[in-house]
């Protein structure tokens, strides 16, 4: 057998695993929960529960432990011992249904946005049977939804889930008007990850990476990435080495790691895996990330998932493929014969009036203090969302808005409706990378989500806003006769593309015409986290929400309560850490060497000799202390004047517009110093140090 075969998924409960262990009753009853989502009942979860510990135990594990995704982003887990005193002394192991199904973590160390004063402290966490249990670290770890005792999600898990039926339901009503009945319909998700590596002895060396994961000063490299040298260049020993490692413990964890690449900045990777049902690629995810952290300082390395550490050069994504699968046939792939065809058209569009009616939420969803360095930089989409549907498929909707004879390249004329889409759409995919939601030939891109989301909320933005658009096409058409059902469809599509067509852009994102262009057609364009929140909270978001059952009022106020603080810790944070550097590390280092400057200055002047470039950098040694004191000042005043404000959506624009500017101009008062001051004096680990002696 292969490697890759023997470890893939030994890690994992999975069906295989599942059917192995489990009495056939039991695998049965089992499978119908985890496929037609039937409740589980207490018995079956006993047996269930024993022969998962018992595989578990077989496996070198000691502990479990409920693992979920609080709104704080990251995963959470609490570990339990397998163990069970007994009176006689001695101890058995015993994991039972219950502890299986629920646990009961304290929820009062989790951000709950204000449901907590209602709830209490207390929350519970529910078993995702949707989603594998899996071992790491000599810990059984059981994916689970976390809730209030009332029933409030306090998770990113939950609302997925319920965006995930929503869809479904709306989904199955459309494709019941095509006369297809599938049991399941998913949405599908791969997560491109993108990251950085650079030496732990480096990092070590850098308080502002060490406690904010960005660097807050550094002046740009000799060399950038101009020369496109990295970009899929071979990959260095250390960085394989530690590529190796993680592709082998992704494997165990059935994560199925597929693709790896250097990427376009310096010391920058990506990491690509097999698309997964959305729950399932979401936890697969954050393992990988939790992975990439752990495994790099097993070869001297750190793992930067911020998704800007470096001003100036390429951020990281996390690009989002998305589509629906019904079985095994992908609903936005196009088909070989009409039917299929409308089909396609009809999912197609419906994905495009959902994205421009709610392209404010979609923005949101991805909205964090470090994806706002990212966006609209130049290398990421700009902070406006537009689809790309490329020149054919652009045609197309041109010809149907305008009623006109859609001809294809090959000359193939398409009487719509009626005939095949021309194949090229498959093969043809698109290759524009500044669109921040592109169709690439069978799936949607996503690009905006930053290298650090929890890709949770961007999906249920977008299954709970298509759910929507499919639900007007399945109300707008089942009344229709049978006869009349292909033209019917027909018009929809035509009306719905018409009242939507300002959000598909074809054109290059990241020019700066595209933005006066945007305004033109009224798309939103919120470049920073303060102004991109509160579409959360706006009527029809909440409208949206509460329609599909996916949060309640109270659950997204409480979750934009969540998002704001956050956003406001961390800037607080930065803040903090800039004006301690500053003071601390490099006002004191640029001081001396504007001492040792002088007293060259005074050394030669004593001889008679020419020093007049000595007494210029002299000068401007001192004159750029004063700069930079200053700046600090006004940095420091600001902070203060942030901090003092009661709201917090209101503190959080005060940021945005008063605080972020005063910390971009500190920085650029310490980075010119840089490149003037002798490396010897210098505090820090240059960008070149950085990026290029990993
Ligand atoms: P790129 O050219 O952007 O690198 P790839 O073809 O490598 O794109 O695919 C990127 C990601 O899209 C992979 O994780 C892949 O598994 C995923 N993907 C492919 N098909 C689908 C689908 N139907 N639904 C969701 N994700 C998909
Ligand atoms: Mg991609």
């Amino acid at each position: 057998m292969s490697k890759i075969s023997q470890i893939y998924g030994s890690n994992v409960f999975d069906k295989r695993t599942m059917r192995e262990k489990l009495p056939s009753a039991t695998y049965a009853c089992l499978m119908r929960t985890v496929e037609q989502g039937e409740p589980l009942d207490l018995e079956v979860a006993n047996v269930v529960a024993h022969a998962m510990k018992e595989w578990a135990i077989e496996k070198g594990a000691t502990h479990f432990t409920h693992w979920f995704q609080p709104l704080s982003g990251v995963t959470s887990e609490k570990h339990d011992a397998f163990l069970s005193p007994e009176e006689d002394g001695s101890a058995i192991t015993r994991f039972s249904g219950k502890e299986l199904i629920q646990g009961e973590p304290d929820a009062s160390s989790f951000p709950s946005g204000g449901l907590r004063a209602t709830f209490e402290a207390r929350g519970y966490t529910a078993w995702d049977p949707t989603s594998y249990a899996f071992i790491k670290d000599e810990v059984l770890c059981i994916p689970t939804a976390f809730c209030s005792y009332r029933g409030e999600a306090l998770d990113k898990k939950t609302p997925l889930l319920r965006s995930m039926h929503a869809v479904e339901a709306q989904a199955k009503r459309v494709l019941a008007l095509f006369g297809e009945f599938p049991e399941r319909i998913v949405t599908t998700v791969g997560a491109e990850q993108e990251f950085f590596l650079i030496s732990e002895r480096d990092y070590a060396a850098r308080e502002d990476l060490v406690l904010t994961g960005r660097t807050l000063f550094g002046a740009p490299p000799c060399k950038g990435q101009e020369l496109d040298e990295h970009y899929f260049g071979a990959i260095r020993p250390t960085v394989n080495a530690f590529m190796k490692e993680l592709d082998d413990e992704l494997w165990a964890l059935g994560i199925s790691a597929r693709t790896k690449h250097n990427e376009v900045a310096p010391a920058q990777h990506e990491l690509a895996p097999i698309f997964a049902n959305a729950n399932r690629a979401i936890d697969e995810n954050l393992l990988t990330m939790e992975k990439m952290r752990l495994l790099a300082s097993h070869h001297g390395l750190v793992c930067l998932l911020h998704e800007k550490p470096f001003e100036g050069i390429n951020g990281s994504g996390k690009h989002d493929n998305w589509s629906l699968a019904a079985g095994d046939k992908n609903l936005l792939d196009p088909g070989d014969n009409p039917v299929e065809n409308l089909r396609f058209l009809v999912f197609l569009t419906a994905v495009i009036e959902a994205v421009d009616n709610y392209q404010e939420l979609l923005r949101m969803s991805v909205a964090s203090a470090g994806n706002d360095h990212r966006l609209g930089a130049h290398e990421a989409p700009p902070a406006i969302v537009s689809i790309f549907l490329g020149d054919e498929l652009g045609a197309i909707m041109e010809s149907l808005i305008n009623g006109t004879e859609y001809h294809s390249a090959g000359q193939v004329a398409m009487d719509l409706g009626v005939a095949v889409l021309p194949n090229f759409l498959k093969d043809n995919t698109d290759r524009n990378r500044t669109s921040p939601f592109a169709f690439t030939g069978n799936k949607f891109e996503f690009r905006m989500p930053g290298s650090n989301v929890n890709l949770a909320d961007a999906n249920t933005v977008l299954n709970t806003a298509v759910a929507k658009s499919l639900k007007g096409f399945a109300d707008a058409l089942e009344d229709v006769p049978t006869e009349r059902f292909e033209s019917a469809a027909i018009a929809w599509v035509k009306r719905s593309l018409t009242d939507h067509q300002r959000i598909v852009f074809n054109g290059n994102g990241y020019a700066g015409e595209w933005e006066e262009e945007a305004a033109r057609r009224g798309l939103a364009n919120h470049k920073t986290t303060a102004d991109a929140l509160p579409a959360y909270v706006a009527p029809k978001s909440i409208a949206l929400f509460e329609e599909f059952g996916v949060l309640n009022e109270t659950e997204v106020r409480s979750r934009y309560e969540v998002k704001l603080d956050k956003y406001i810790k961390l800037l607080s944070i930065e803040c903090r850490v800039m004006k301690r550097m500053a003071r601390r590390t490099y006002i004191p280092a640029i001081s001396r060497y504007a001492t040792e400057t002088a007293q060259n200055v005074a050394a030669l002047d004593a001889i008679g000799v020419d020093c007049a470039s000595q007494r210029d950098l002299a000068a401007r040694l001192a004159a750029g202390i004063v700069e930079a004191a200053r700046a600090t000042r006004e940095l420091d005043a600001l902070h203060k004047q942030a901090e003092a404000i009661d709201d917090s959506q209101e503190r959080a624009t005060f940021y945005a517009h008063q605080v972020v500017p005063a910390m971009s101009a500190l920085r650029r008062a310490i980075d010119g110093l840089e490149i003037i001051t002798c490396r010897d004096f210098w505090p820090a680990p240059s960008y070149n140090n950085l990026l290029f002696y990993v």
